[in-house]
């Protein structure tokens, strides 16, 4: 414990707040009743921890409630020691504070704790929401949950509950899949971040969820966001598609897993059943935040606005803070203006612009959160489970759901299961890059193709592991004399964001001139001929179907490629399903199961499965 950090009063006549024997309720409400403006104000900010490093005394005058790693952040250390040593640091200046009050670390733990170099990362979640297994998506946000807790993080910005409509979103990968059913039945993975909901979340193997991005994020209409085409689009819907597509996880994540914290969308909603209605965003949107969420579902968690969410909404600053205070958003990530934030919050709340009862209302749902994680008891970290972080048990975890999530679109002549004798002859870049593999999210915001900062091991690797004679060709250059099976992995390139954006090559679907012509190869030359596509979305392989005897959805497996070789091989059968629909061509999105002309490539829910 650093040498400046303040313990809490131990003795008899401690405060109330500090006193761990008394409600929840109560300790709120007195430290509550013990708070100046410019204290509760300080709980409602959050800074990017770059923008504090250099004068961490910064935490303590500006009684920052809470920091985090987001995706643009600065790069963080890549030892779990050296995480938690870097969160316990940036504590014990909260601590220094007049009243103690221990900060919230948040970072994007999206698939695994993935910033990490180290940790186990874990397929994306659209591979999750394939595999159908509400108890397995559990056990892996279990782990993600230790693995973070253990080098510091309280609180993930994860997971994100979105209902992904069309496949031209780029954060498609970021959805377990097309129908509101589906997602909320992988709602399991808050539990597997938060426990028991609030009555576990003090555990050294629990931290406090996000669903994200409430509302609609997934639903935006192609052609619509002001700062591009899609990705921060507008959700143009009547109040029943909203409420039974876009709105229902939250209802479930809300009622049935006690989700601690919402994360509202930078995108807007305009709804088309009321005459004039205009985009609004959802940062500044009362009705969505207030009337609804907290009143109406009854969330009594608090809310976090997205990385600069409210510099989009219309006006100068003081405007975009009070509209957004005033909807009802509780804790603004505010990476590098926090002083300026909290300047203008205290000016809107002493003009009477923004009424004290909305502070207090936030600052009672922050504080709430704090007790529960039981960082008044245990401000700095548990370390007890930091030797697990990328241990042998949980990329074993990774490994089966790498398995699970992996669909069998095609398998024509018994070209799969392979048999471990056969000679192999594999194709294309994505069988052997793990940046590739894992995607966004990796270490990096956007992710990095030729990642090889973590450990992990590629789809090549398990297949070499897997058998004898194995060649191996990213271009399909070398000769493919002999081989029995040609096995070609094709795929995307990392993104995270404004993929679909003016001015962002790569939102189409279409496969890659490299990708096609190595499929022209090797299923030219190879009597049988496997393709894997590796990748956040399906890709168009209307045409090339007919030359693949054999066709697998790999999604961005993450870590664990050797997954990929226990179906390949049989060692597990191929089990997953479609979670969103396989469009014949771009052109045909947005297409989801329930259209009136439904005609993709492969509908939503297929997948099949090798019996030997
Ligand atoms: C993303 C969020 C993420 C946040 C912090 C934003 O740009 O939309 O999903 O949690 O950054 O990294």
């Amino acid at each position: 414990v650093p040498a400046h950090a303040t313990t809490p009063d131990r003795s008899p006549e401690r405060p109330a707040y500090l006193r761990a024997d008394l409600p929840v309720q109560r300790r709120v409400a007195d430290l509550l009743s013990r708070m100046t403006l410019a204290e509760k104000i300080g709980q409602m900010t959050q800074a990017e921890r770059g923008s504090v490093d250099a004068d961490r005394g910064q935490i303590t005058r500006l009684q920052l409630g809470s920091l985090l790693s987001g995706g643009g952040s600065t790069p963080t250390p890549n030892t779990p020691e050296a995480w938690a040593d870097m969160v316990d640091a940036y504590q014990s200046y909260a601590l220094a504070t007049r009243l103690h009050i221990p900060l919230l670390y948040g970072v994007d733990s999206v698939h695994g704790h993935n910033n990490l170099v180290g940790a186990t990362v874990f397929p994306h979640n659209i591979g999750l929401g394939a595999t159908r297994d509400p108890a397995l998506v559990r056990e892996v946000e279990h782990v993600t949950a230790t693995e973070t807790r253990a080098t510091g993080p309280q609180w993930v910005f994860a997971p994100c509950v979105c209902v992904t409509r069309d496949m031209r979103w780029g954060r498609s990968y970021e959805s377990f899949g097309e129908t509101p059913q589906l997602v909320e039945q992988m709602e399991t993975a808050i539990d597997g971040f938060q426990g028991n909901g609030g009555r576990d979340l003090a555990r050294p193997d629990r931290v406090l969820a996000t669903v994200k991005h409430y509302a609609g994020d997934g639903d935006t209409r192609f052609g619509t966001s002001t700062i591009g085409t899609i990705d921060r689009g507008v959700t143009m819907t009547d109040w029943a598609h909203f409420r039974d597509v876009d709105l229902a996880p939250y209802v479930t994540a809300v009622r049935r897993h006690d989700v601690g914290s919402i994360m509202p969308s930078f995108s807007s909603v305009q709804w088309t059943d009321r005459p004039g209605s205009a985009p609004l965003k959802m940062s500044a949107h009362k009705e969505l935040l207030t009337d609804v969420l907290k009143q109406k579902i009854g969330f009594d968690g608090f809310l976090i606005s997205d990385w600069e969410a409210i510099h989009e909404l219309p006006g100068d600053y003081a405007t975009q803070v009070r509209t957004s205070v005033n909807a009802g958003m509780d804790m603004f990530m505010e990476p590098y203006s926090a002083p300026d934030f909290e300047a203008t919050l205290t000016a809107e709340v002493v003009a009477g612009r923004v009424p004290m009862s909305r502070i207090d209302d936030a600052v009672r749902r922050i504080l709430r959160t704090k007790f529960e994680l039981g960082l008044f008891e245990r401000p700095y970290t548990d370390r007890r489970h930091l030797a697990e972080v990328g241990s042998a048990a949980h990329r074993a975890v990774a490994r089966r759901a790498v398995a699970q999530s992996q669909v069998l679109l095609k398998n024509t002549g018994g070209a799969l299961p392979l048999k471990p004798t056969q000679r192999i002859y594999v194709a294309g870049v994505n069988a052997d890059d793990l940046g590739n593999q894992a995607g966004g999210w990796t270490v990096s915001w956007q992710g990095q193709s030729g990642n090889t900062a973590f450990p992990g091991t590629t789809i090549l690797q398990g297949i070499r592991q897997s058998a004898r004679q194995v060649t191996y060709s990213a271009d399909a250059s070398a000769p493919t004399t002999g081989a029995d099976v040609g096995v070609v992995v094709v795929g995307e390139t990392p993104y995270a964001e404004f993929l679909g954006d003016v001015g962002v090559e790569g939102h189409t679907l279409n496969l890659s001139a490299a990708d096609r012509a190595n499929i022209e190869k090797v299923c030219g030359a190879i009597r049988t001929c496997v393709v894997l596509d590796v990748a956040g979305r399906p890709q168009i392989v209307t045409d090339e179907l007919v030359r693949m005897d054999a066709f697998v959805m790999s999604w961005l497996p993450g870590s664990e490629g050797a997954g990929v070789a226990d179906v390949l091989f049989g060692r597990r059968q191929f089990t997953g399903k479609l979670p969103v629909s396989w469009p014949r061509s771009e052109a045909q999105e947005p297409i989801n199961v329930g259209d009136r002309h439904y005609d993709p490539l492969f509908p939503y829910g297929y997948g099949l499965t090798t019996r030997r």
